[in-house]
């Protein structure tokens, strides 16, 4: 039986805990549930997962289905590697934490990303140099309208920085229902080291997923707010590849500006343009942008989705008057 529930407060329901109501909610905790429910409903549909990445700014008339369907198990093993199907509603944190466990590596530099399994492939995630997108395989989703489950490759995921077809032609078309990824086995484990401070705190001989994780974990909770402490989302925007003609512009005119240049273009850090603008722990009301980390936006308490938002478009507005870049929000705007 799947309780449905009306007008369900959302400020638990998401890491930035704006206020507001969903008209209905329930959550899923079967695959199968979820298809009685995709048949009877004639509601406008969002899908939630941990809500870490989800700015809500208005009253959501239509159904919130919450997947927390549970489940790992490996489902092929060879002497290098081993196949991996983790339900949806599997928490990603808890998913890499079991892959340390069992010395399984591939997920390592993605500790502590918040959010649920189902999520992950719609931005790709990424962190400390690793996308999802290396050790992925494939995923089952179940399309809104036909009900038809179809199984995406990682080609066919099309995934980018931040970006997947889930994002783009499929956007709200498809429910997840669990994922497939590739881990590999002690002695055939390859480290990714190069990014942000892994070198520094794990020494080259002893690399171990787990000495990874350790090392990822302890950067990122000294620069990183927790939600729990602080609502927020993670970066709300993500960072902009400029071409050489504006790059040159600007290098001009900053001769420090950081960048990562790839292919004729320079991937920006975002918030090293939100911090020139003078916004690190900028305060309006309760809405806010963090005192250590520019790109990411706060709740200090009673704000609502709407003043966040209203906030980011302020910082966009400045942005593209200042420097000509676009900035464009990776927290998905409800
Ligand atoms: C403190 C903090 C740090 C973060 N750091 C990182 C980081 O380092 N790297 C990174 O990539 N991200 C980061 N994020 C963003 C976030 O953790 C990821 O985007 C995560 O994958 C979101 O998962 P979720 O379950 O919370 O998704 P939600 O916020 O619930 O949903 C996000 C989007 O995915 C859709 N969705 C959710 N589940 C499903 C499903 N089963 N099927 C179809 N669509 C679905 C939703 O409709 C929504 O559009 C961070 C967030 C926070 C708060």
């Amino acid at each position: 039986m799947i309780q449905l529930e009306e007008n369900k407060s959302i400020e638990n329901l998401t890491t930035i805990g704006v206020k507001g109501t969903t008209y209905r909610y329930c959550k899923i905790e079967k695959t199968s549930n979820l298809i009685s429910i995709l048949k009877s409903n004639s509601l406008p549909i969002k899908v939630l997962g941990g809500g870490s990445n989800i700015l809500w700014t208005k009253k959501f008339n239509g159904l919130t289905i919450h997947i927390n369907t549970k489940g790992v198990s490996v489902e092929k093993e060879t002497n290098s590697h081993v196949i991996v199907n983790i339900n949806a509603g599997e928490n990603w944190h808890e998913f890499v934490i079991w892959s340390i466990r069992n010395n399984y590596g591939g997920v390592e530099n993605l500790a502590l990303i918040p959010g649920n399994i189902g999520a992950a492939p719609i931005q790709n995630i990424g962190a400390y140099g690793v996308e999802l997108k290396e050790v992925f395989v494939e995923c089952l989703a179940i399309n809104i309208k036909t009900l038809k489950s179809k199984v995406f490759s990682v080609e066919e995921c099309e995934f980018g920085y931040r970006d997947s077809i889930f994002k783009n032609q499929e956007k709200n078309n498809y429910i997840i229902t669990s994922v497939k990824v590739k881990l590999s086995k002690k002695g055939h484990h390859k480290f990714a080291t190069k990014y942000g401070d892994i070198e520094k705190i794990v020494k080259k001989n002893s690399l171990s997923p787990s000495k990874i994780a350790k090392a990822v974990i302890e950067i990122r909770t000294s620069k990183l707010p927790d939600p729990k402490q602080i609502g927020n989302c993670g970066s709300f925007f993500k960072n902009p590849i400029i071409d050489e003609v504006l790059f040159e512009v600007l290098l001009k005119k900053y001769p420090e500006i950081p960048n990562y240049p790839s292919k004729n273009k320079y991937k920006i850090p975002a918030a090293w343009l939100i911090e020139k603008l003078n916004y690190k722990g900028y305060r309006d009301g309760d809405a806010g942008v963090h005192k250590d980390q520019a790109l990411i936006l706060v709740n200090y308490g009673n704000s609502s989705g709407l003043e966040i938002f209203n906030l980011s478009k302020k910082i966009r507005k400045e942005v593209l008057d200042v420097f000509e870049i676009n900035l464009t929000p990776e927290v998905n705007i409800w």
